[in-house]
């Protein structure tokens, strides 16, 4: 048996990512462009010792339970809504996620899906790459206001707040939506209300809020219908916390303005009636997505990793149930 732990790595991940873990770890790595069919992952993640694993793996009791040896489990991402945490409890699987390295990108992308949303970006280059464009006038594309409106957060934690900074710059009144009261709601000039109410009064609604039982279809089509007709609705957390369907639906009867997704339920694969709508902004789940940010949460994802091998505290643990 090797003296090292054995580790499966399920994406291509940075060189100096595989340099950092390369001391500590007998490793293999996904190098292919596709993930591993589901009994693929099985089969390898048998006999491993740790994995190093995404949001679109799904890490279940069936999982778990094909991995005798499996003692330590990091995501390189800060949700951990794909893994089990009851099953990992109950076998002593440690688990760590990456929190704070993607905050500032993400709230960077929300605005960009904001902005989409409201202004119609997307919308209308879709029109002007149609060769469409032939006269500028007064009433052409007119989009929503963003300045001097009402932003709700549904979810004021690390990312809410740092898209809450900068909806300060925008002068915006902010709402948001906690179980919880955020302590830093006073240096954030926001006013914490029930869901309810932040989607009646607010202009744009952003969503940054874990996906969990309770969180699924938290938008459904009576909180869009709650919404002003007139409002924006952002996803830049997870699918399955708006229902598509009743989204789709919305946007098609214009029961509200505009949307813009980063996420979405059953992605890759997007309900067909999101592609057909043209007031909504897509992108494919790259709300980290810059370089700088991506190397962070692999290479925090790495040094969990070394932590667990060197029998050293992890740096971001999450805590199993
Ligand atoms: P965080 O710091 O834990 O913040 C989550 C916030 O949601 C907390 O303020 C929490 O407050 C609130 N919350 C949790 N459950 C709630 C519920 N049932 N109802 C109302 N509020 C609830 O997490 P974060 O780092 O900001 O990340 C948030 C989520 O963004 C992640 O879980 C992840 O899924 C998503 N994300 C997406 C991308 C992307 O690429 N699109 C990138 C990064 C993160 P209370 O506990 O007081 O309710």
């Amino acid at each position: 048996m090797s003296a090292r732990p054995t580790l499966l790595i399920t994406r291509k991940v940075f060189p100096e990512v595989l340099e950092r873990l390369a001391p500590y770890f007998d490793f293999a790595a996904n190098q292919d462009d596709d993930d591993w069919p589901r009994a693929e992952l099985l089969a390898r993640a048998a006999d491993r010792d740790a994995l190093f694993v995404t949001g679109s793996d799904r890490i279940d009791r069936e999982l778990i339970d094909a991995c005798p040896r499996l003692r330590m489990i990091a995501t390189g991402t800060v949700g951990y809504n794909h893994i089990d945490l009851t099953a990992c409890g109950e076998r002593g699987i440690a688990v760590s996620n990456t929190p704070d390295v993607l905050t500032e990108a993400t709230a960077d992308m929300a605005w960009a899906l904001l902005m989409a949303a409201a202004r119609r970006v997307c919308e209308s280059e879709h029109w002007l790459r149609a060769g469409k464009w032939g006269r500028w006038a007064f009433d052409q594309w007119l989009g929503a206001d963003v300045h001097g409106t009402t932003l709700g957060i549904v979810g004021m934690g690390r990312i809410g707040s740092a898209v809450a900074r900068r909806a300060r710059g925008f002068d915006m009144t902010i709402l948001y939506h906690n179980r919880s009261r955020a302590a830093n709601e006073a240096a954030l000039g926001a006013r914490r209300v029930e869901l309810e109410t932040l989607l009646r009064e607010s202009d744009h609604v952003v969503l940054v809020v874990p996906y969990s039982r309770e969180t699924h279809h938290l938008i459904g089509a009576r909180e869009l219908a709650a919404m002003k007709p007139t409002a924006t609705l952002v996803n830049i957390a997870r699918g399955g916390i708006v229902d598509d369907a009743a989204l789709v639906e919305a946007l098609r009867a214009g029961r509200i303005v505009a949307a813009g997704l980063d996420v979405y339920e059953n992605e890759p694969k997007l309900h067909p009636g999101l592609l057909a709508v043209p007031n909504v902004a897509l992108t494919p789940h790259i709300g980290s997505a810059t370089r700088s940010t991506r190397v962070g949460m692999a290479m925090l994802a790495a040094d969990n990793l070394v932590a667990f091998a060197t029998g050293a505290p992890l740096k971001t643990p999450v805590a199993t149930a």
